[in-house]
């Protein structure tokens, strides 16, 4: 089984999820390419185990996020019997958009695969668990941190293309922006902030901590409905974003079911909330009934002097 693995960027670094995409496609078997739109992390990717060969494409059209443009440059270059991206949002499109150029069925958010060849992911909401049966040619987008990353030691040919004669640019300054905080479908800690954050203002309060614990900044339904400044991109829940990190920080959320359709599978959860009775609390593995007035600022100073022991 060959497989091409698109690789995943974040600020012009390699994004380590493309990793576990490498680490999901050795445990099939076969030679691996790694396509790294835009050329960025192209020698970090040539170093991880298990990969044959790294594609770097080079283009204008790769300055800011474009799925038509992407697509369009990507498409050609990419063969073999699987393509892997990360179900992130950019993920997710670029692959469906990928997969109807070459007329090749796909599999989204994808939590593991077997050998045979099935794969299997959640479905309604987070309830139930479906199996697909796959056939090759197929492209299939994986839930991040749901696979093995793949170790280093690697050293992988790289090979350049320049695609910027063929495609037409599409500036987005926008979407340049709203990537430059770690989207929540791929943190691995989020911290998010509910109604009970009284204002938009007061989520600054979640960004410091973010920046200490190097984590992404959700936001309930309530919060981003209420909110213009808190964009939808930011949405945890069955019509936001699923998450799987290893800690989920819920501030000000009371965890209505729709909430935790989309953060119950996270590894640790940590609940505050003034109210002792708010349901957020039966899904917590930790929990601290107090305003976020107070219990921020504490966690906040504990926290900064556990990370400088
Ligand atoms: C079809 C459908 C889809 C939906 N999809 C989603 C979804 O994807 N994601 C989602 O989140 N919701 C979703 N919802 C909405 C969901 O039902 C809830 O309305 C929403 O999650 C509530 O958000 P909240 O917890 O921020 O607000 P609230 O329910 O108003 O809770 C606020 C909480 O803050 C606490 N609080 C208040 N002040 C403080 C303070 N100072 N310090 C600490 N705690 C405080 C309160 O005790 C309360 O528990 C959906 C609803 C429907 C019908």
């Amino acid at each position: 089984m060959s497989t091409t693995v698109i690789s995943e960027s974040n600020n012009g670094i390699l994004h380590p999820v493309t990793a576990q995409l490498v680490g999901a496609a050795s445990s099939l078997g076969g030679p691996i390419t790694v396509i790294c739109p835009g050329g960025v992390g192209s020698s970090d990717a040539a170093k991880i185990s298990g990969v044959t060969k790294v594609i770097s494409v080079e283009g204008e059209c790769f300055e800011t996020y474009d799925c038509s443009a992407w697509s369009k440059s990507l498409s050609p270059l990419i063969e073999g019997d699987l393509i892997l991206s990360s179900s992130s949002a950019i993920g997710r499109e670029l692959i469906s958009s990928i997969s109807a150029t070459k007329g090749i069925p796909v599999v989204q958010d994808v939590t593991s695969l077997k050998d045979g060849f099935s794969a299997t992911r959640t479905i309604y909401s987070g309830k139930a668990i479906e199996e697909v049966s796959i056939s090759s040619p197929c492209a299939i987008s994986l839930r991040p941190n749901s696979f093995e990353s793949a170790e280093g030691g690697g050293s992988a040919e790289i090979s350049t293309v320049n695609v910027s004669q063929e495609v037409a640019v599409a500036v987005k300054r926008a979407l340049a922006k709203a990537s430059e905080r770690l989207d929540v479908s791929e943190a691995e800690i989020i911290i998010s902030g509910g109604r009970g954050m009284g204002e938009p203002a007061n989520f600054s309060h979640l960004n410091e901590i973010a920046d200490v614990l190097g984590a992404a900044v959700g936001a309930s339904r309530a919060a981003v409905d209420t909110w213009e400044e808190i964009p939808h991109s930011m949405q945890v829940g069955q019509t936001g974003k699923t998450v799987t990190p290893n800690l989920y920080i819920a501030v000000g959320i009371s965890g209505a079911i729709q909430h935790l359709a989309g953060m119950r599978s996270s590894k640790f959860i940590l609940a505050i909330n003034k109210d002792p009775e708010a349901p957020i609390f039966g899904v917590a593995d930790y929990g601290i009934v107090s305003t976020w007035e107070d219990a921020l600022p504490a966690l906040k100073d504990q926290l900064a002097e556990l990370l400088s022991n």
